[in-house]
């Protein structure tokens, strides 16, 4: 391998760009030439891409978001489209990609694959947390950092004014984030794609906490939750039912995807990358790297995408233990 080709892909997260600083850095170190396609799959089409010495990657470590943009790229999702890519990248010299980004990415990089024969790794790039060949994606641990700083916030205010708050997180079909920061938050609810718990154990549960003498309360809302209503129809049903309760609502929104990144998310890419580029070198294709049990493992695409990788439902259990 001459030249490897990085690109982030999909929602941005914080900590991507850490992972294109390692992925140029460790090519350097190898004495292999770096490419970054700007705007994921859509940049490698179009061949819109730049080289990646070891400086100019400088200064990025700390930064959020990526240097080379991210997109989701319809034309990459056809035949004609990854053919296209292909293409260019025969026609740019890159012979591997290392691709920085969620599920969706390494569905496409594992077909482009398999099609034209190019070695790929992927990098679990987001927030989500929702790959099942890791415990961790690189940005997650940033964005519960975010998301607990707001809620810390958001507390204050509940509990100055006596009032309940729904705090809508991100997580449309995943409820990490909503699970890990309601239990570091301290609410006394989270509601989560993976459980239903119910309109009225939820009703039943705010009646508890009233009466055990709580005069504010936080429920962590996952985007994604499945008691079937958005977060405003959720909060107009809690004042439909619970008149005496001066209910608001706050929905985070993106700025869970910026900031600079956690020391663990850097951390995280920089080993994972490095990782990667190794695994190039040693013949390795069609593999996502990613953290299991505290060691850098390779998996392959199929298992690194199982859904079986579920939520921590003891935390479902701690957080109810702790709400009394
Ligand atoms: P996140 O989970 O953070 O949103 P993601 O990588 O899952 O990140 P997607 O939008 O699902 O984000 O995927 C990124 C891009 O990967 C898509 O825009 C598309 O170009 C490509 N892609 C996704 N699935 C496939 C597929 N089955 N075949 C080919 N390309 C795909």
């Amino acid at each position: 391998i001459r030249t490897i080709g990085v690109l982030t892909s999909g929602g941005d997260a914080p900590g991507m760009n850490a992972a294109i600083r390692a992925v140029a850095r460790a090519s350097a170190y190898y004495n292999i030439k770096c490419v970054g396609f700007y705007r994921g799959y859509q940049g490698m089409i179009e061949g819109d891409h730049c080289v990646l010495n070891a400086r100019s990657v400088r200064n990025i470590i700390s930064t959020g978001g990526t240097i080379l943009k991210s997109a989701r790229s319809k034309e990459f999702m056809t035949y004609e489209g990854r053919k296209k890519a292909a293409d260019k990248l025969s026609e740019i010299g890159v012979d591997a990609l290392v691709l920085i980004g969620g599920d969706g990415t390494f569905r496409g990089g594992q077909t482009f694959s398999e099609e034209f024969n190019i070695p790929v790794i992927g990098v679990p790039g987001t927030i989500d947390n929702d790959i099942a060949g890791t415990n961790f994606t690189i940005g997650y641990d940033t964005a519960l950092n975010t998301v607990i700083s707001a809620i810390d916030k958001i507390r204050d205010t509940a509990s100055s004014h006596n009032r309940l708050f729904f705090i809508e997180v991100m997580g449309r079909d995943a409820g990490f984030i909503a699970l890990n920061s309601g239990v570091g938050a301290g609410a006394e609810e989270i509601l989560i794609p993976e459980e239903d718990l119910g309109l009225d154990r939820l009703l039943e549960s705010l009646r508890r906490s009233k009466r055990s003498g709580k005069s504010s309360s936080i429920v962590v809302v996952s985007e994604g939750d499945k008691i079937g209503k958005n977060v405003y129809e959720l909060a107009d049903y809690v004042t439909e039912n619970l008149p005496n309760y001066d209910v608001r609502v706050t929905v985070l929104g993106h700025m869970q995807r910026g900031g600079s990144p956690s020391c663990f998310d850097r951390t995280l890419a920089s080993r994972l990358c490095v990782k990667a580029v190794e695994l190039l070198l040693d013949g390795e294709k069609n593999v996502m790297v990613g953290i299991l049990n505290n060691e850098i493992k390779a998996t392959s695409f199929e298992e690194g995408l199982k859904e079986e990788h579920g939520i921590n439902k003891e935390l479902l259990r701690i957080s109810d233990i702790l709400s009394t």
